[in-house]
């Protein structure tokens, strides 16, 4: 395990000279794939397949490498929203592709494996970033009726393949803790069951000890951070039908990391990931790992929000009252699902001291009311740029009237919420599912607002980069 740990370093020390650089965050596409397979084409060792096309017509390709007895399948994206691991299969592409590094490892692995690999299984999805395809069917819920294209191509591919080992990787919520600790479940693993009565099968139990091995090398890197998916069969998913059909299926879920948002952290740990499972397969050292290492893995818990602001005074007619309250965003895509912004929604209120925040703030002393709206409406950007933030959080406001037919837009960066009509934003309130718009005082003196659940230090509102919701008719 010395030895498999050192080459781990190696790979996470090397990783930006192999990083694909065209990637840079979540929501690439099909289209930003293509050249990049069409580039291994013409490299030495590799092999491009398209296996099919999608339902919008996309080639779906299969690239395979190395010339050992031990197959190896790995496929990404099945779910269009969940491209963590396609770009780490590209950063790993490099990898195998680049001339004098690491030549003896890859040697190694490549003599030892045949490794085949399916990027971004569901392109149609990926295009509008969502997860299903593009008719609406979930393709991991499609392994037996296989009425999508998607999901005959990859149940082709495992017939045609018979591997020994397969990696299905995935995205997974950022709101999965690992356990009940603060620390989001970053990485996620399972070794899925067989059958109802989950069953510990030859192949489950191979996957246990590789998923095992893989632990241990990650705890150098991401302590605390791992979790296990949950282990109840699901009769209609890939990995659980595989692994009943005779392969050691690792299901890898790529979750949150702080300060993360784009996962390009998590992305450099699937790639290690992904190269330290080859090493040890190649090896067969993951056979020599006790099965009480999977055992030990704590399980997916959901105790994350994106922000939680912690002992906040309420005062609800003359009486005080002690709250947390806790944030969380959702993405709205944008430009073809080529970018996004914020929408928040209050999670909760009350004691959340089981909860963990991506960002917490302790508001001890602090008093907090929902924000309102403005009444005196605004005729131009003009005038609204002119505005005094701190004077209008003052006066108790987080939202503004803007009687101006030109402006466009459903987002802006300007730090309050823009209506267009009195009735398009009724003044907020501190209640679960509403809108989180507040203005936070001490000593009646306003400290920070709160607007679109984006915490603004009054003293830094210059540099505030969130983003405020436009309200239309
Ligand atoms: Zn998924």
């Amino acid at each position: 395990m010395a030895q498999e740990k050192q080459t781990a370093w190696d790979l996470y020390h090397s990783y930006e000279n192999f990083k694909e650089q065209s990637l840079t965050n979540r929501r690439f596409k099909h289209s930003n794939i293509v050249p990049l397979i069409e580039r291994l084409k013409n490299k030495e060792n590799f092999k491009v397949d398209k296996v099919g096309k999608s339902v919008e017509g996309r080639d779906i390709y299969s690239i395979s490498i190395g010339s050992g007895k031990i197959k190896v399948f790995l496929w990404s994206q099945m779910h269009g929203d969940e491209s963590t691991a396609t770009a780490a299969l590209f950063d790993m592409f490099n990898f195998f592709s680049a001339d004098n590094t690491f030549a003896e490892f890859k040697k190694y692995i490549l003599s030892h494996l045949s490794i085949y690999i399916i990027p971004m299984v569901n392109p149609d999805g990926a295009e509008q970033f969502q997860r299903r395809n593009i008719v609406e069917i979930d393709l991991n819920r499609d392994v037996l009726r296989q009425q999508t294209p998607e999901a005959k191509i990859l149940k082709e591919v495992f017939d045609s393949l018979k591997a020994d080992f397969g990696f299905n990787l995935h995205d997974q919520g950022r709101d999965y803790s690992a356990g009940n600790s603060i620390n989001p479940a970053s990485i996620s693993f399972l070794a899925p069951s067989p059958d109802h009565e989950k069953s510990l099968t030859p192949p489950r139990e191979k996957a246990m000890k590789l998923i095992g091995n893989l632990v241990t090398m990650l705890n150098e890197f991401i302590p605390g951070h791992i979790a296990k998916y949950s282990d109840d069969y699901e009769p209609r998913a890939f990995g659980d039908n595989f692994t009943k059909w005779g392969t050691g299926v690792v299901l890898l879920e790529s979750g949150g990391w702080r300060g993360d948002r784009e996962k390009q952290f998590l992305r450099k740990i699937n790639y290690i990931t992904v190269l330290s499972a080859l090493n040890s397969i190649a090896g067969g050292s993951y056979l020599n790992t006790a099965l009480d290492i999977y055992e030990s893995i704590p399980q997916n818990e959901k105790f994350m929000m994106d922000l939680i602001l912690r002992n906040l005074k309420v005062i609800r007619d003359k009486d005080e009252y002690i709250v947390d309250i806790g944030i969380n965003y959702d993405e709205i895509n944008l430009n073809g699902a080529k970018d996004f912004y914020l929408k928040a929604e209050i999670e909760d209120v009350g004691d959340l001291s089981v909860f963990a925040g991506y960002e917490e703030l302790d508001l001890s002393g602090f008093t907090i009311e929902p924000g309102k709206t403005k009444p005196e409406p605004y005729h131009s950007l003009d005038e609204l740029e002119k505005i005094n933030p701190v004077q209008l959080y003052s006066e108790g406001f987080t939202n503004v009237i803007l009687k101006n037919e030109n402006f466009q837009g459903v987002y802006s960066n300007f730090p309050f919420n823009i209506l267009f009509d009195r009735n398009a934003l009724l003044d907020c309130q501190i209640k679960p599912e509403e809108m989180p718009n507040f203005i936070i005082r001490k000593n009646n003196d306003v400290k920070y607002a709160v607007v679109n659940g984006h915490l603004i230090d009054i003293e830094k509102v210059d540099i505030w980069n969130g983003n405020s919701i436009v309200f239309g008719e």
